[in-house]
């Protein structure tokens, strides 16, 4: 029997609709595959939790994680809360205290789905960004003096590492190698932002000189916005600081279907650290409570999990379960034109899963 130990986090908003769904995917894959076990804890963090004690973890809350092997994680986010603190005090410290260095978003048209790109089909739309995720414009650095006064100002560092940098696109280019069409494209904008980004062009040429077989091409981010939605097929790793590709994957994922699909690892690839799996959206106060939240992210995001865990084939029938029921087309959230719940949504993959899995050997 293998075990793995997991921290849930399902956080604010939708998270704990969809979170939901994902556990019931766990239960699945242990009870298809009959020889791993889950131990899971519940931390009930999060905007709730700060409004009674004034942080968003309790004070050693990441010495409490730092032993799980994964994380699986919801959203943060309320009205009640600025964002600025829920995203500082729980999601960014797990990230980068955690070494969580690769933020891993897959864009990929799944079947079942149309891209609202007219002519664009799932060859067409099926890459991955890699984000940085512990440095670059996500650092924890700046002042604003003079509040209120006609000379106040703001100012937010950014931080950019040899080491850093190195890593990132060391992981981007071994992916890179691995898939089809071996080719890599880095976000920049070197014009403009003529300290840092000059630095991780330097980089990327350097790096690409060990990967001979992988085309590399740098394009300035404003440009490469435009791309995804003009020519996306162009596309197999893209790879960006942290702030483009936090935007870049928000894009991609409206390419493909929007917010409701699009899964995440946060992922320490030297396994020092718990890697932390999550939809890629936030709490969506909109429609929280509703119960018609799309789990699929969330779900998806345990397929990624499990290619982490070294189980690509159960990550790979996961994303198979969730096309299959695209495919059928009858349960489908609002979000995707229906008008199933989350809870329908996530019964609906998880009994194709075990539809699909008769035969296979977990
Ligand atoms: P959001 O991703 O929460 O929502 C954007 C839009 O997408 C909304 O219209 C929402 O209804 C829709 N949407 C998102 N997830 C969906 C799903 N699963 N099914 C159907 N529709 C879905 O982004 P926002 O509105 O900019 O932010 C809301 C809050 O979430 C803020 O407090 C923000 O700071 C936080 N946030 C947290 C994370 C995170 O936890 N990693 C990420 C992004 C935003
Ligand atoms: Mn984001």
């Amino acid at each position: 029997m293998q075990f793995f130990s997991m921290a849930v986090i399902p956080g604010d908003g939708i998270g704990p609709e969809v979170t939901n769904e994902a556990l019931k995917m766990i239960k699945k894959v242990e009870e298809l595959h009959g020889g791993m076990k889950f131990y899971s804890e519940h931390f009930e963090w999060g905007c709730d939790y700060y409004l009674k004690n004034g942080r968003m973890m309790p004070e050693n809350g990441l010495e409490i994680l730092k032993d799980f092997d994964v994380i699986l994680f919801g959203a943060v986010g309320a009205k009640t809360v600025p964002d600025y603190i829920s995203v500082w005090e729980l999601i960014l410290p797990i990230r980068q205290k955690f070494q969580q260095y690769v933020n891993l978003r897959p864009i990929k048209l799944l079947r079942g789905m149309e891209s609202p790109l007219r002519y664009k089909n799932h060859e067409d739309l099926d890459f991955v960004v890699i984000r940085e995720n512990t440095e670059g414009e996500y650092f924890n650095s700046g002042g604003r003096v003079h509040e209120g006064t006609p000379y106040e100002l703001a100012m937010q560092n950014s931080v950019f590492t040899r080491f850093g940098m190195e890593r990132i696109l060391n992981y981007a280019f071994t992916l890179a190698e691995k898939r089809k069409k071996k080719s890599l494209t880095a976000a920049t904008k070197s014009n403009a932002i003529n300290f840092t980004m000059p630095f991780w062009d330097e980089l990327v040429k350097e790096i690409s000189g060990n990967y001979p077989g992988i085309k590399t091409q740098l394009y300035h981010i404003d440009a490469l916005a435009a791309y995804f939605v003009s020519r996306p097929e162009e596309f197999d790793v893209v790879v960006g600081s942290n702030l483009f590709g936090d935007i870049l994957t928000d894009l991609g994922a409206a390419i493909v279907g929007g917010l409701g699909i699009s899964p995440s690892g946060n992922i320490n690839p030297e396994r020092a650290y718990p890697s932390m799996f999550e939809p890629i959206h936030g709490s969506a106060p909109d429609i929280a409570g509703k119960g018609i939240a799309n789990p699929i992210a969330s779900i998806w995001s345990i397929g990624l999990m499990m290619d982490h865990l070294g189980h690509d084939h159960i990550g790979k029938l996961i994303v198979d379960s969730i096309e299959a029921v695209l495919v059928d087309g009858n349960i489908r959230t609002p979000d995707l034109g229906g008008t199933a719940t989350t809870v329908e949504m996530g019964d609906a993959i998880i009994s194709k899963m075990a539809q699909l899995a008769v035969g296979h050997n977990l």
